[in-house]
């Protein structure tokens, strides 16, 4: 695939990152991953006020405005058309620069830009029809989970004890509260509202959370935002993760014990749907 590194679009394994980049030195850095559809990107905006965001919460001037990104990542999916790959994720990640490797921050370095795709694929028949399994964890991480930042080693610990017992997802737990999962949001249906917990440090604000809350408002399900404790996200009637590349996955199994009637539920029938639709490119009903 093709990708973008400071300036140029040139093959992926062509890229080379100076060993003195303070991401990988230091994970000093932030990232979006940015769905597209036939060709076109979904709730683009969203994720570039968000990478603001984070880019200003760890002080790395953005190189570039709305504009400009927009145009270099249209660049990037037209450089990487292919029919058999018609849905494409772009990650895209800012670090502070390259410099001699000292924890402060060095006073003229540029930032890296790089971003790459990676194809998306339809969730598959078995996962519609019989869901996912998701074990819960301590969430151990920082404070600052509401920024997007590459410094991720709590969480791939947890989504590999997730793998080693079965599961595809974490499910992150704070002082016995729900947090998120090690790579996406939980949403439950509990006593048949649809509940997340609300925005805060320790919480990435998802676009795909948002979205989905507002789908679910338009279809006139009630929703809150509020604190889901340990013993409510055991006895919710559905759990779901939801992010830009996985959409909204159906937990049917937690922790071994069946979540629900066992199978994705109704609630997420009609979320599903009604995100698919939202999709560019879907069918007009
Ligand atoms: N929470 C965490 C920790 C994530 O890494 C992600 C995305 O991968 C999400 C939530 C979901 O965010 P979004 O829906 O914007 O992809």
């Amino acid at each position: 695939s093709i990708a973008y590194f400071n300036g140029d679009y040139l093959p992926l394994d062509q890229v080379r990152i100076s060993p003195l980049d303070r991401g990988f030195l230091f994970g000093d850095s932030v990232y979006e991953v940015i769905p597209s559809y036939a060709g076109e990107f979904f709730m683009l905006p969203a994720h570039l006020e968000r990478l603001d965001r984070s880019l200003a919460a760890i002080r790395i001037l953005s190189p570039f405005d709305a504009g400009q990104w927009t145009a270099l990542l249209e660049d990037l999916l037209a450089r990487n058309a292919d029919p058999a790959t018609p849905d494409l994720g772009v990650y895209l990640q800012v670090t502070r620069g390259v410099a001699p490797r000292d924890h402060a921050f060095p006073p003229d370095a540029r930032p890296t830009v790089l971003a790459m795709v990676s194809p998306i694929r339809p969730l598959p028949e078995a996962v519609r029809t019989e869901g996912v399994a998701a074990v819960t964890a301590e969430d151990r991480r920082w404070g600052h989970c509401d920024i997007k930042a590459t410094t991720l080693l709590a969480n791939v610990l947890n989504r590999q004890a997730a793998v080693e017992q079965g599961a595809v997802e974490a499910i992150l737990l704070r002082d016995g509260q729900l947090t998120e999962g090690a790579a996406s949001n939980v949403l439950v249906v509990l006593d048949g509202r649809l509940v997340t917990p609300p925005l805060a440090p320790s919480v990435l604000p998802g676009v795909t959370r948002s979205r989905v809350l507002d789908l679910a408002r338009e279809l006139g399900y009630p929703v809150e935002e509020c604190a889901v404790s340990e013993s409510e996200l055991a006895r919710a009637e559905e759990i779901w993760l939801t992010s830009s590349t996985r959409e909204i996955l159906p937990v049917t199994r937690l922790n071994d014990r069946v979540v629900g009637a066992g199978h994705p539920g109704p609630v997420w029938q009609a979320l599903h749907a009604a995100y698919q639709a939202a999709k560019p490119g879907a069918p007009v009903s």
